[in-house]
This record gives structure tokens, C-alpha cells and sequence, in this order.
């Protein structure tokens, strides 16, 4: 089975279960787990936060961020086509009386100011309090400008709001960017990392910020069911993702484009060259009868998207491009 759906379906390495089987652990709900520990510690270096925190996965990452930052009757702005606003069970609002606030990214994967100004609410007993704003790195498969977080970042202090990055695919960012994570962090009081995407890990994210943020998203996560015993053994492919796994997300950028390439050289229109791992079709474009094909050959994507990753080969790649061929000349 060749898997184009997503980045998440990767299965750990032989080299990463037995890191797995290796780990050293303890009981992570007193702080005791070394490896956690040593996930969060590395977690948080690599960013320049003070602390991290391991969780279950990128959705509660995004979720005890937004609910440290804010209470109820505040307000939080978003991508209307976020993760943290649209593909997370309307979780705020649901569990923090947290009203979402959402504004439709740009071609960019941007919230451009001047809107996300019109929708800051004065202080006036009508309106929910704005309070925090929530950017998406890597959006789409696109890498937001290190020119315009610098300036999104300024808007947000010089409004008094607090900064969240669903950073589930930050790496990729970086990579495209050609930066260390640390660049893109510094925009942001609280980023969330996804270790279960392209790096390859089988579960988990990390939240990272300042000490007062973790903590209380530390809190959180107990209450939300998240605070796990010997999870060491989950943050150990956490780690070993973080130590060998990071520079291969090239490799799946290079891999997109061969991919995006082809495609459109078959006549398949896609929306825009790939900047990362995601190559998607042109919205005109019905990729049905090309999904029921690719099926009769092993080969699975998920409506317009195509999302190379570290079990996708070389090899693979030809697969899929001999058979979209195929597709074509039927
Ligand atoms: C995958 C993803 C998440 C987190 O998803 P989980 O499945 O909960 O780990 C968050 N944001 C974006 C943009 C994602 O793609």
C-alpha cells in the first residue's frame, strides 16, 4: 500500500521501536519519567522556550494552549479553515466557553492585519474579550515569511493578545525557510509540535513556551485526561525523531515537487508548486475518478491532497506516477 493521504500514517522504524524498548521510565504524572522529561527539555531548546510539555496529540496541544491563554468569555481568532477552529470538535468553546473568532486565510496561509484588526473588539460589555490570536506553520503545505510573523507578532503585543502557533508541521517550515525552528518560535508565547507527522513518531506533540504558560497548560492536560504514567516510552520515538529524523523532511519537500511535476505534466492541473510535502490538485479539478484508480493500484490519497512523507520512496513515487499515467490515457 502506497499512503498519500497524510503525513500521519508513517510507521516507526525498526531503530525507533527498539529506542522505544530501550526507554528508560517513571511515573510522568510526578514529573518522574526521565525520558519525558529529556523530550520536553530538547523540545524546549530547540525552540528557546523555557519549558515543554508532552501531550497526547497536536489537537490537545492546540487545546490546553488556547485554554492557558484564555477564560471564559474571551475570544480567540483563527483561520476559518484552522485546524485549531475547524478540525478540533469546536474544543474552546466546548470544554473553555472560549468563543472562536475565524478569518479565511490568504493564498499565503495568512491572517492579513488589517483584517484581523477589524475583528478586535473594543472594550465594551457587548463583545467577548479578544485575547488570543492563532497562526498555522506549515498552512497547507505553505511556509508563512519570517517578514510576516515578525510583523504579525508586533500587531499582537502591540494589541495586548497573546501569540499561539499550531506548529504541527513547524519543521517543514523551517526546512523551507532554510531557518532552525528557534526563528519562526520567536514569534509566539506558545508553539504546538507534532512528532506524529512527517518526523515519524507514532504518537505525540510537545507545547512549548514560558514556564507560567506550561504550567498551566501542565494543568490542563491532567484534567483533560492527559497526563500519563510511563509514557517514556512514547516520548523515547518523540526523541529519537527529534535526534535523526528532522533533515529527511527535505527528501518529502523534493519528493512533492517531483510529484507536483509530473502531474501537471500529465495534464493534471495542480493549485501551485509544493512548497513543502503537500501537493494539492486544482480545486476545478475532480480528483474522484483518479482516487478510484489509484485504489485498483494500491494506491491511496485523500481528495485534492497529496502528502509525500518518510515511508513514501523513490520508487513509490514512480508507482504513483506510472499509474496517474495510466489514469490519464484511459
Ligand atoms: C495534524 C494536525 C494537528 C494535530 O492533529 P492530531 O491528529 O490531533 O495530532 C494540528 N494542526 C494541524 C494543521 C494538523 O495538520
Amino acid at each position: 500500500m502506497i499512503d498519500l493521504r497524510s503525513d500521519t500514517v508513517t510507521q516507526p522504524c525498526e531503530a525507533m521501536r527498539k529506542a522505544m524498548y530501550s526507554a528508560t521510565t517513571g511515573d510522568d504524572v510526578y514529573g518522574e519519567d526521565p525520558t519525558v522529561n529529556l523530550l520536553e527539555e530538547r523540545a524546549a531548546e530547540l525552540s528557546k522556550k523555557d519549558a515543554g510539555l508532552f501531550v497526547t496529540s497536536g489537537t490537545q496541544g492546540n487545546l490546553v494552549a488556547v485554554l492557558s491563554h484564555c477564560q471564559r468569555g474571551h475570544e480567540y481568532i483563527a483561520g476559518t479553515e484552522a485546524h485549531t477552529y475547524l478540525y478540533e470538535g469546536g474544543g474552546a468553546a466546548v470544554l473553555g466557553g472560549i468563543q472562536p473568532c475565524t478569518i479565511p486565510f490568504n493564498e499565503k496561509g495568512e491572517l492579513p492585519l488589517d483584517i484581523l484588526e477589524s475583528q478586535l473588539k473594543p472594550d465594551d460589555s457587548h463583545y467577548a474579550i479578544s485575547r488570543l490570536l492563532c497562526l498555522e506553520n506549515t498552512q497547507a503545505g505553505k511556509a508563512l515569511s519570517l517578514e510576516y510573523l515578525s510583523e504579525f507578532s508586533g500587531f499582537a503585543l502591540k494589541n495586548n493578545l497573546k501569540r499561539h502557533l499550531d506548529g504541527a508541521r513547524i519543521f517543514n517550515a523551517a526546512i523551507k525557510l532554510g531557518v532552525t525552528i528557534e526563528k519562526i518560535c520567536a514569534n509566539f508565547d506558545t508553539i504546538s509540535i507534532c512528532l506524529s507527522k512527517g518526523l515519524g513518531a507514532p504518537v505525540g506533540s510537545v507545547l512549548v513556551g514560558d514556564h507560567q504558560d506550561i504550567a498551566s497548560a501542565r494543568r490542563w492536560r491532567k484534567m483533560l485526561g492527559g497526563g500519563l504514567r510511563q509514557a517514556g516510552i512514547v516520548a523515547a520515538a518523540g526523541i529519537y525523531a527529534l535526534d535523526h529524523n528532522i533533515l529527511d523532511l527535505e527528501e518529502d519537500h523534493r519528493r512533492a515537487q517531483i510529484l507536483a511535476n509530473s502531474l501537471q505534466s500529465l495534464g493534471i492541473q495542480i493549485l501551485e508548486k509544493p512548497q513543502t510535502n503537500m501537493v494539492m490538485l486544482h480545486p476545478e479539478f475532480d480528483p474522484s475518478g483518479l482516487q478510484k484508480h489509484l485504489e485498483t493500484k494500491m494506491i491511496k490519497i485523500s481528495g485534492h491532497r497529496l502528502v509525500t512523507h518518510r515511508d513514501i520512496s523513490d520508487q513509490d513515487l514512480q508507482t504513483v506516477i506510472s499509474a496517474c499515467k495510466e489514469y490519464v490515457n484511459v
